[in-house]
């Protein structure tokens, strides 16, 4: 049993106000909070329960717990929750439980900003969403708050500390030379509720947006995955973004409706509308690797060759090494064979562009990587798969 206490607004520092529940698990106390800025405090919404509900429904399914909240939810959350999407989730997934969720309503509307929000992360799915978004004749959709949450997407330890902070001083420089309001919301939610990120981000975000759910009426979260593409099986594993368009219409009120944004595209569709907007020439940046662009990673790869094949390269001088990748070229395309092998859809849209460029030594060069790229989707998490990566490592391109 998880019980959600009426969440409480306490200044931290002079700076910055949190949003604060005290969560008991099983009797066990954690105490939950989110930290703005001191300008948006105003925002915070503690009159009723919606954001926690929200940051933990994936972990009590997962973990078959019911949910009692102290303070209300809003009535649309509520009845879309109890009423479609444990159903939905539970069914769909033996791993997860149907939990009771107990709450009174609040029908009442909220007093509501006219915030339109998305994050920034600069990456292709993000500049997307600003692309698509920005001077518009939709007045009403166009984007004015740029958000960066630290809900869990940038994983532990001190590497991933300086990620973070390279990262959020390159929203920040975003926004300033855009002239969009920065958001930020810190959290320890991911501490107090340890769960993947990779399998909670929709959830784990969202409640970041609904802590300030009186800012926002409309809020853009770039989907990972096509619509065609979606599904609520295995939900306990796997990313939430193939069940977006169910998540998110869930999560949706009168107050604030959440898009799924860019789920009609492929990705190179994506990166060719990013391809034409200015700002990603100074600030592209899609590696998982380094706080720049390390050009070598598999999410620099799959760019550069989408840039390539879009006849886009020479944009991108100031944020690729551009004469590597062309120095180095039957490397990426050693990548693109393995990934295309084992039937990874964004590589496979990209090989007819390529394929005159593929010579008989790369195709054959890349048999390692095959192998590697096999093991890595078809033998479980543990010691054998990581001797197998790295045995395989020694045949790893060298881009
Ligand atoms: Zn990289």
């Amino acid at each position: 049993m998880i019980k959600i206490g009426k969440p409480r607004i306490e200044p931290n520092g002079n700076s910055l106000t949190r949003l604060v529940s005290d969560i008991f698990v099983d009797g066990e106390k954690k105490t939950v909070w989110a930290e703005v800025d001191n300008r948006y405090k105003d925002y915070l919404c503690d009159e009723r329960s919606d954001a926690f509900v929200i940051g933990i429904l994936h972990y009590a399914m997962k973990n078959n717990h019911d949910i009692i909240c102290e303070a209300p939810m809003g009535e649309s959350l509520y009845y879309q929750i109890t009423t479609y999407l444990i159903d939905s989730f539970s069914k769909a997934n033996p791993r997860m439980y149907a939990i009771r969720l107990e709450a009174d309503v609040d029908e009442e509307e909220l007093p509501c900003g006219s915030g339109v929000g998305t994050g920034i992360s600069c990456g292709i799915d993000s500049l997307h969403v600003l692309a698509s978004h920005t001077n518009t004749k939709m007045k009403k959709h166009n984007i004015t708050h740029l958000t960066f949450f630290n809900v869990g997407s940038h994983g532990e330890g001190e590497r991933a500390t300086q990620l973070f902070e390279a990262r959020k001083q390159q929203a920040k420089a975003f926004s300033q030379e855009y002239g969009f309001d920065f958001v930020e919301v810190n959290s320890n939610i991911m501490d107090m509720f340890q769960q993947e990120h990779f399998v909670t981000h929709t959830f784990t975000s969202m409640f970041a947006v609904f802590v300030l759910q009186k800012l926002y009426a409309t809020y853009y979260y770039a989907s990972s995955h096509s619509f065609f593409e979606f599904s609520v099986r295995n939900m306990s594993t796997i990313s939430p973004g193939y069940g977006e368009l169910l998540v998110l219409d869930m999560f949706s009120t009168e107050n604030l409706r959440l898009y799924s944004e860019g789920g009609t595209l492929s990705r190179l569709e994506k990166t060719q509308e990013v391809s034409k907007y200015a700002p990603s020439y100074k600030y592209l940046n899609v590696c998982t690797m380094t706080a720049t662009n390390c050009g070598r990673c598999e999410k620099c790869t799959r760019t550069l060759l989408a840039l390539d094949i879009l006849g886009r390269l020479d944009y991108y001088n100031a944020m690729f090494d551009i004469d590597y990748y062309k120095r180095h070229k039957q490397q990426y395309l050693k990548t693109l064979v393995a990934k295309c092998i084992t039937h990874n859809d964004t590589y496979l849209e990209m090989y007819p562009y390529l394929k005159k460029q593929i010579t008989l030594f790369t195709y054959i060069s890349s048999i390692p990587v095959v192998f590697k790229e096999w093991a890595i989707l078809h033998i479980p998490s543990g010691g054998f798969k990581d001797f197998l990566k790295k045995m395989y490592q020694v045949g790893k391109r060298k881009v």
